[in-house]
């Protein structure tokens, strides 16, 4: 699918297929957010044992990671609905799909809730999780 890249789990470089960290049924409002999109070598990616569609600990340890993110991203208490689509990097149509089911205060949308729905309906907690991360 792609090559020449650095694998975004084990940090191989070499031939890495672009991955969903919120997968599409999780969210299909998500697949278009270039954060949403990893890069990881095959056996990252579909390995039967550290591949992320079947390691659930892989795939925790990359949701906590566009986790922090988004909370790097997005690090006021209120955000207005351009900023948003201009910090996703996205079309106004994705962004409309996003923010259609959050509540739009005075200030913007609220921080929490935009990450939540970002992915797809939740937060991911370190301590649910025995992973080490780095
Ligand atoms: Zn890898
Ligand atoms: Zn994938």
């Amino acid at each position: 699918m792609c090559s020449g890249g650095q694998c975004s789990n084990c940090g191989a470089v070499g031939y890495v297929e672009r991955h969903h960290t919120i997968f599409r049924s999780q969210a299909s409002y998500m697949k278009f957010i270039p954060c949403n999109t990893v890069l990881l070598c095959v056996e990252c990616h579909r390995g039967s044992e550290r591949g992320v569609h079947h390691n659930k600990k892989v795939d925790l340890k990359l949701k906590l990671q566009l986790q922090n993110k988004l909370f790097g991203m997005f690090s006021d208490k209120f955000i207005k609905g351009e900023e948003i689509q201009e910090k996703l990097k996205c079309t106004k149509i994705d962004s409309t799909l996003i923010l259609k089911k959050l509540t739009m205060y005075r200030q913007g949308y609220e921080r929490e809730q935009l990450i939540r729905r970002l992915l797809g309906g939740r937060l991911y907690w370190v301590n649910t999780m025995l992973i080490k991360l780095n």
